[in-house]
């Protein structure tokens, strides 16, 4: 969700060289390796042809990225405009990202994806805020924007109604339909693009675009769900993808790394606080406006969405807790919020009162922020953290609209059980299932470019729908 207001199956899968990159030099990446350890096997298989297609990425990108002949050839003609044809091999995807590290996430892995069907390069404009999170995804290169890269000191402020925008372009009648010339566009693909930024997911507008050897995009959503209505790239998203529910699990699994820094983190706090309990469940509570969502109404939906589920045992409330019985089987619930209160109450409820079930329930809460900082470095590596351990669970409640929610039940893989949003009233049900573990995609398109008008683009293919949590959002399943 965007702030308005501020800015495989088994341990061998998982270790194997076949679906992940091997190491990148500068960081050992020792989740890269570890994470077999702490996470459960994935339940999905990626496609071979979704592998091979890894494979022939990375060497585009050692042979095109950063510093290399390639590379330098490219940045030369986007400084002169001079654009050669003939010797431009390389063309690239330039991400420029904002908002919240669940947000930026997504829209790097729909660039990612989209830089995987259209043969480009992917590059990260990497501010302070984001450096040191992840490893390098790519094996012997950097997929890091070089800092003297041409236009990066501009990159922050450029607008949706920046003079090189495709929507602009199109909107003023600038388009010159050869683009033979252009050495660079820039997309905005953020919440608020406009009908005629979003004429970038059309297959004619496409075919323009595929011209240009440079483009820049601007992205805090999932933007991804629409590239699987598009008749250029369905036939490969069918190959890539058999199964469209594991597109955001197969692809985030790959990219997004835990460098050592953040890794020692999760590993430290999984010992200490995880690691010995039978069952793992974690709760994610994202409050988007206190007002709207008081703390009594979430608590109660909260406890009403752990009773109907059965998700932990109930308390006996007449009693105090004396001492834990040996045989005990054990709970732990790992809260994350930026608030400290949803985790109080539910420790001491499971502090003070003994189980029903003589189960002993412990609550961890690893940090409350109090509020969104994502222009601090130190803040976006403890949001890291936590959507990595919430990924461990066993079990996994997310807040409807939240992509910090999205981004960890994608990565662990499996469907979470949603709460509800609150409008005016507790909802009942409190939560239920997602109908997939895709990320809801909040602001897609309403233009079909075939029929030339506007339709509900959740109507046009079976595998794209409404999501369960935002009525207008599309999601693949
Ligand atoms: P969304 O706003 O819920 O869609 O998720 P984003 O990740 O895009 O933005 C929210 C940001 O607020 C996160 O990236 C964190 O910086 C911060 N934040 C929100 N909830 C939590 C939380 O439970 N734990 C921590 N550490 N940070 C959080």
């Amino acid at each position: 969700f965007i702030f308005q207001d501020t800015a495989f199956d088994s341990i061998t899968r998982f270790a194997t060289t076949s679906f992940f990159a091997t190491g990148s030099g500068e960081d050992f990446c020792l989740s890269r390796n570890q994470s077999v350890l702490y996470r459960k096997p994935s339940p999905h298989k990626p496609s071979s042809y979704l592998v091979s297609k890894l494979r022939s990425y990375e060497e585009l990108h050692k042979r095109c990225g950063p510093h290399t002949d390639s590379y330098k050839r490219s940045i030369k003609q986007l400084k002169s405009g001079q654009i050669d044809h003939n010797s431009s091999d390389c063309r690239y995807v330039v991400w420029v990202g904002l908002a919240g590290l669940g947000n930026r996430m997504l829209s790097i892995t729909s660039a990612f994806l989209y830089a995987l069907l259209t043969e480009r390069v992917l590059l990260i404009n990497q501010e302070y805020d984001m450096a040191g999170l992840f490893c390098e995804p790519f094996p012997n290169s950097s997929w890091i924007l070089p800092e003297d890269f041409p236009l990066k000191n501009k990159l922050r402020r450029f607008k949706q109604n920046y003079d090189h925008s495709y929507g602009k372009m199109l909107k003023d009648n600038e388009i010159n339909y050869s683009m033979k010339d252009q050495s660079y566009l820039y997309l905005y693909l953020s919440h608020d693009c406009d009908r005629h930024d979003q004429l970038f997911f059309c297959d004619q507008d496409q075919a323009l675009l595929s011209k240009v050897p440079w483009l820049i995009m601007k992205s805090n959503v999932y933007f991804l769900p629409p590239l699987f209505l598009m008749s250029s790239f369905d036939r490969e998203l069918n190959r890539l993808f058999p199964d469209k529910e594991t597109v955001f699990h197969h692809l985030g699994r790959y990219l997004f790394h835990p460098s050592d820094r953040v890794w020692g983190l999760i590993t430290q706090y999984y010992h200490d606080h995880l690691a010995n309990a039978e069952k793992r469940i974690g709760i994610q509570i994202r409050i988007f406006h206190t007002k709207t969502s008081p703390f009594g109404y979430v608590m109660d939906q909260i406890l009403a969405c752990i009773r109907k589920e059965k998700l932990l045992p109930e308390i006996d409330t007449e009693k105090s807790i004396a001492f834990p019985s040996k045989n005990q089987t054990s709970k732990v619930v790992l809260v994350t919020s930026l608030f400290r209160g949803y985790f109080e109450k539910l420790k001491k409820m499971y502090g003070e009162h003994p189980t029903m079930t003589g189960e002993v329930v412990s609550v961890y809460q690893p940090s409350h922020e109090g509020r969104q900082r994502s222009w601090w470095n130190s803040h976006n590596v403890q949001a890291w953290a936590e959507i990595y351990l919430l990924s461990l669970s066993d079990e996994l409640v997310t807040s409807a609209w939240s992509t910090f929610g999205y981004v960890a039940q994608g990565l662990r893989g499996t469907r979470p059980l949603i709460l509800y949003k609150i409008d005016g009233t507790i909802p009942d049900p409190p939560c239920g299932r997602g109908v997939s573990m895709e990320p809801c995609y909040h602001a897609p398109p309403t233009f079909d470019c075939k029929a030339k008008t506007n339709v509900d683009i959740a109507t046009l293919v079976p595998h794209v729908r409404h999501c369960e949590d935002i009525r207008w959002g599309i999601k693949l399943f």
